[in-house]
């Protein structure tokens, strides 16, 4: 009786000491995971509403895509989302939750932005937004 009790005692033990060596192992990979993800939606959110300011703002002015200020919109953007703006440089540390640092860059031609992070692995997804701009004539 007693040494049933023992054993059952040794048993509930290692297979606590296994579920917790297999949660030690699931876990980071998973943080990983969730780190990617919300520092991919965060560029998304953020690419989401310079377009919307873009669009707006052309369909304020008939269209004339000379007369935006694209750096501007960004920067209102950036605030809108994130409550602050990138450096001169145009890098932000802070939102990636990873640990990267963002830098965003305004292609000349479309006016679209590409918001890269140096975090291992969030680099890959750069532009979400490939259509041209619509606006109302
Ligand atoms: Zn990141």
């Amino acid at each position: 009786m007693r040494s049933g009790y023992k054993l059952r005692l040794i048993a509930v033990a290692a297979a606590s000491l296994i579920l917790c060596v297999l949660f030690a192992l699931w876990y980071p990979g998973y943080m990983r995971k969730y780190r990617l993800e919300t520092c991919e939606k965060a560029r998304r959110v953020l690419e989401y509403t310079y377009t919307h300011k873009v669009e707006a703002a052309l369909s304020a002015n008939g269209g004339r895509e000379d007369d935006v200020d694209y750096e501007k919109l960004l920067r209102e953007s950036y605030t809108e989302c994130f409550g602050r703006t990138p450096g001169e440089d145009g890098r932000i540390c802070g939102i990636c939750r990873g640990g990267g640092t963002w830098t965003t860059t305004i292609d000349p031609e479309t006016h679209h932005i590409r918001t890269v992070c140096d975090e291992d692995g969030h680099g890959a997804v750069q532009t979400f937004v490939k259509e041209p701009f619509q606006y109302a004539q």
